[in-house]
């Protein structure tokens, strides 16, 4: 695996990183074992977070022991130096180590949450205390609003940025990492393969080797997800026009409003399971319609029934998705669709 630098932090980092939010899904020895795998294939670059369930403790496991050969990057939705202090700590224990190299402000939302970060008393005062101190080698952040990010950057005092970035979600990330790239700092691709809406990981790979310094962490929680991105690392290929084409023809299909199932929308007050009501649109596609019609109908109507337009996810969506009119439009195409296949 090819190494490149991270920014100008100088660091060096394998050209695909490990997003560390899937391995909360498989057993501790299941998630461990996938962490080595990585870091056998010449992964060496760790993404975690405080709220990734016990992903922290699983690769602290995982890294015991080869702790020099990697580079650990974590985050927390923390605001507060009192509470900023606490989670390195924390992080520090669960990663069963003394530094972290990257620890990010994870999800910068709003103008408003920088200056609360950056004020005396935030966040970024116990960071560079942590960083004086040899805890904590280098700050960042990542954030799913672009202009919040752009924000953040031109403050100069981040060293990287995590921003979504994909074939098809590329107009912000592109803006997000030009001005970061602008400022020598590390841009770090999240959600490479549109938080699992993007089958054709051929495609998004070799799109992300494309856009120079730019640095994927894609999520895994098996050893055959590990083996087919790092394969694609090994065997690397120039997009021709066919491929060209076919990236067209999902945009287009995809549209601008699709979601990323984050999950930054729940809980719905009224019970309503947004990310798998959203689901549906790419499922029609691809699944039986009689098992997926009996799989979907209870949660669906559920969403017809008791979505009230209060509007309180949407507030909450990184993406801004129109959520209640979007539930509108899924609703009647599930009803559509069972009446187009005998279940009116
Ligand atoms: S708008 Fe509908 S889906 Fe959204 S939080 Fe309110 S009730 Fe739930
Ligand atoms: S609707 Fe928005 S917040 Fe909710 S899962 Fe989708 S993208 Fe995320």
């Amino acid at each position: 695996m090819k190494q490149v630098p991270l920014g100008e932090t100088g660091l060096m980092v394998s050209e695909v990183g490990f997003g560390g939010i899937p391995i909360t899904r498989i057993t501790v020895d299941e998630g461990v074992a996938l962490v080595r795998a990585a870091l056998d294939k010449g992964i060496t670059y760790f993404d975690t977070a405080r709220m990734y369930g016990d992903s922290e403790v699983k690769m602290g496991r995982a890294l015991e022991g080869r702790r020099d050969q990697v580079v650990v990057a974590t985050k927390t939705m923390k605001r507060s130096a009192e509470e900023m202090t606490q989670e390195i700590e924390a992080s520090l224990e669960a990663l069963r180590t003394t530094w972290i190299d990257l620890y990010q402000i994870h999800n910068l939302a709003k103008p408003e949450d920088l200056q609360t970060v950056l004020a005396p008393g935030g966040a970024y005062e116990a960071l560079t205390k942590a960083q004086a101190q040899g805890k904590v080698k280098h700050i960042g952040f990542s954030s799913h609003h672009p202009d919040t990010a752009i924000q953040a950057i031109e403050t100069g005092r981040f060293a990287t940025v995590q921003f979504a970035c994909n074939f098809v979600e590329d107009q912000a990330a592109g803006k997000v990492f030009a001005a970061a790239k602008a400022r020598g700092m590390a841009c770090i691709a999240m959600k490479p393969l549109g938080g699992g809406l993007l089958e054709r990981a051929d495609l998004c790979f070799a799109w992300l080797q494309a856009q120079e310094g730019v640095l994927p962490i894609p999520g895994m929680q098996s050893t055959s997800e590990l083996n087919e991105i790092a394969g694609l690392y090994e065997q690397r290929r120039e997009l021709n026009q066919a491929d060209l084409d076919e990236m067209q023809r999902i945009r287009d299909e995809l549209g601008t409003r699709f979601c990323h199932r984050c999950g930054y929308c729940m809980p719905c007050p009224n019970g309503i399971n947004i990310p798998k009501v959203m689901l549906f649109t790419s499922q029609s596609r691809r699944f039986p319609p009689q098992h997926l019609i009996k799989a979907s109908k209870d949660f669906i109507l559920h969403a017809e029934e008791n979505c009230e337009d209060c509007g309180e996810c949407s507030e909450r969506c990184p993406y801004e998705l129109p959520i209640p009119e979007m539930l509108g439009e899924i609703t009647a195409a599930f009803r559509d669709f069972m009446a187009q296949h005998g279940q009116a």
